[in-house]
């Protein structure tokens, strides 16, 4: 037995155990000695007290230990000791629910060493028992106040996100109602307060549209949505959509995509609009003189990725050193007056770098206050799955129209078929030779090959529109001198638009549909050179039928109106025979848009079925498609799918009407 009296100490200590003993003593913890071979083990008073028991209230038996262990627990723990024991462990340490007197659990942390015999057999084993009750409840409280924390936060990003989803239907009606009214006969006053009510709407929905994207990306739920897209395109149909506002502010807007950048690529080219919308926009925003440069070249090229690297320039006001590092952080705008004087939110760009992530690049900005501003993005695309160029259809001749006095060569740019048709025909007739170009880009090319009298010039189009087209073919003249006069085209019956037309360096501007009288008016106005005075140009028996359809007349168009547009039943004839072909083509396009979730294919395809349906004066399908586009510029998929499934009735329904339509000879 030993000399120490303690109550701590076993009753087989030797002198290094008795300092050991002495060192625990001071502790807390509970001692424990187990003698293997006898099975007996003592446990410290302390031991016991722990657990609520006097010294002789427990037997010094292993079962004493084993019988407390906690059920769940039991079996790690006795695999922690054998482990130990046996030699994969060379330490023994292991937490587990004890039990109290009390009926409670405590938890326990025990941690021993074993002595072994010359053939490394143990034949003892002792160690300490430290009560961590507290901390692990403390522990356990910190996990939960965590978990809690986080569950929060995810509430509110999906709360978040469902709303400002929600918020965005009836905006989007808001909208779609105000573009109508703004179509009716209102006075100067009515006007100017219903555009105010459309623009409040309009950035609210921008807004919306911010905190939605925000939220999903805080959620950890924005996913990219790849496809085959024509960067080319997406960019001059995103610079276009903004030039409206550099323009209203006299900046420039230029861009420019390296040649060897491939024309179709793999990847998500809303997104990425959305990212040259903030970016230039923000240009636009912070430049008050001079322009907005946009640039697109490769960083690198490996496999089937490509890395792109963009680069928008403005002439601005710059952002100080010690604002760029935090201005892309969520809710940072560069000086508290900003949002006075500029308006916004601060999310933009948090947002643009969040995407831009997504697309495996990163983002930067180069500014010198008082200089300008280039923002830097880079951007990762796969390689395009299939080639999609359109080819241009042939049109057919046939004499409707009196002939014109001399005739011109006319270039016909335009993506649509029944548009070239129209377009062509009307002109065909009148004796001028009509060439024909589907975009921009052949447009350009026919221009510097060719002279003509006059461009009939649409201005939405693939691969490059009539507004870049008129610049480049305004360039090309700068070089070699001349001035074709260039019309415009355009679906968009939109207020200033002819300004705009103007001031993309067009001479003249016609609406879509199409109508024969106006589109003849405006190309021989140019016949005897662009100072002439245009000549008058009747059409018999065309006018007074226009305004009074037959009471009679189908409900999906205005049969009379239709024919006289067309020009005469012949036309009108060829016409009908090919609107089920065209209309199902758009119909289809707007379909597989729609279900690839591409609002931008979408809008494409509805917008030419809008101009088409025009041509059928079908108001109603018309409108409709219209409607469809409004709701693909806003990405509002769920409500265009409701309205596409309409515009395939009401396309029907005139399909039906045409084909039932009895035509003079
Ligand atoms: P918002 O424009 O909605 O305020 P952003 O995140 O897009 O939010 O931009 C944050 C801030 O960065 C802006 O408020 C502005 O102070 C600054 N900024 C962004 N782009 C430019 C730029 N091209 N020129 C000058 N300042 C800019």
């Amino acid at each position: 037995m030993p000399s120490l009296s303690s109550d701590d100490l076993p009753p087989f200590a030797t002198a290094s155990e008795e300092r050991f003993a002495l060192a625990v003593r001071g502790t807390n913890d509970g001692i424990w000695d187990w003698d293997i071979r006898s099975g007996e083990v003592f446990f410290s008073p302390r031991w016991k007290n722990m657990i609520g028991y006097d010294d002789e209230e427990l037997p010094n038996t292993f079962a004493t230990f084993e019988e407390r262990l906690h059920p769940e627990d039991h079996e790690r723990v006795m695999k922690t000791v054998k482990d130990y024991l046996d030699g994969p462990l060379d330490r023994y340490a292991v937490e587990f629910r004890f039990l109290h007197k009390d009926g409670s659990w405590r938890w326990v942390l025990a941690r021993g060493r074993a002595l072994r015999d010359a053939e490394g057999k143990p034949y003892r084993m002792a160690g300490s028992h430290t009560d961590i009750t507290e901390q692990k409840v403390a522990e356990e409280q910190l996990r939960h106040a965590r978990l809690a924390a986080e569950a929060a936060n995810r509430a509110k990003s999906a709360f978040l996100a469902n709303m400002s989803h929600e918020i965005r239907t009836p905006m989007n009606g808001i909208i779609g109602m105000s573009e109508l009214l703004l179509n009716t006969s209102l006075d100067p006053k009515q006007h100017e307060y219903l555009l105010m009510l459309k623009n409040s709407a309009e950035s609210l929905l921008s807004l919306l549209n911010d905190v939605l994207d925000f939220s999903k990306i805080e959620a950890g739920k924005m996913e990219l949505d790849e496809q085959d897209f024509d960067l080319r395109h997406t960019i001059a149909d995103t610079l276009l959509a903004l030039s409206v506002r550099a323009m209203q502010k006299n900046l420039t807007i230029m861009h420019k995509v390296a040649e060897d950048v491939p024309v179709i690529l793999l990847g998500d080219d809303g997104r990425l609009r959305q990212i040259l919308i903030n970016l230039v926009g923000n240009a636009i925003k912070f430049t008050d003189r001079g322009g907005i440069q946009v640039a697109v070249r490769i960083e690198s090229r490996a496999l089937d990725k490509t890395t792109l690297h963009f680069e928008i320039h403005d002439s601005g006001i710059g952002i100080s050193h010690e604002v760029q590092s935090r201005i892309f952080d969520a809710f940072t705008q560069a000086e508290s007056s900003t949002n006075r004087r500029f308006g916004g939110t601060g999310l933009g760009l948090a947002i643009c770098r969040d995407l831009v992530e997504l697309m495996q690049g990163r983002i930067w900005v180069e500014s010198e206050p008082g200089k300008g501003s280039t923002f830097h993005f880079t951007a990762v695309f796969g390689e395009a799955t299939h080639d999609s160029v359109d080819r241009p259809a042939a049109s057919a001749t046939g004499p409707l129209l009196g002939l014109a006095e001399k005739p011109m060569k006319v270039l016909v740019v335009e993506d649509g078929r029944v548009n070239q048709l129209v377009a062509a025909k009307l002109l065909e007739e009148r004796g001028h030779c009509v060439e024909i170009a589907s975009n921009g880009q052949e447009a350009v090319e026919m221009v510097r090959d060719d002279e003509f009298d006059a461009i009939l010039m649409d201005v939405h189009m693939p691969q490059m529109n009539g507004f870049q087209a008129t610049a480049a073919i305004r360039q090309i003249e700068d070089k070699h001198g001349g001035h074709v006069p260039i019309i415009a085209m355009t679906a968009n019956a939109l207020k200033g638009d002819r300004e705009q037309c103007i001031a993309a360096g067009m001479d003249d501007y016609v609406s879509k549909p199409i109508h024969s009288a106006e589109l003849l008016h405006a190309v021989e106005r140019f016949m005897h050179g662009r100072a002439a005075a245009p000549p008058r140009l009747e059409i018999a028996g065309a006018a007074p039928q226009i305004t009074k359809p037959k009471k009679r007349a189908s409900t999906a168009f205005q049969a009379e109106t239709f024919i006289a547009a067309a020009g005469g039943p012949e036309m009108a004839r060829q016409l009908i025979a090919i609107y089920a072909e065209d209309s199902v083509k758009f119909l289809q396009d707007a379909s597989t848009s729609l279900a690839a979730g591409n609002s931008i294919a979408l809008y494409e395809a509805a917008h030419s079925l809008k101009g088409m349906l025009g041509v059928y004066t079908a108001s109603r399908a018309s409108e409709t498609a219209s409607h469809l586009c409004h709701l693909a510029q806003d990405g509002d998929l769920f409500g265009a799918r409701a309205l596409l499934e309409k515009l395939k009735k009401e396309c029907a329904r005139l399909g039906a009407a045409l084909a039932s339509l009895e035509l003079p000879e």
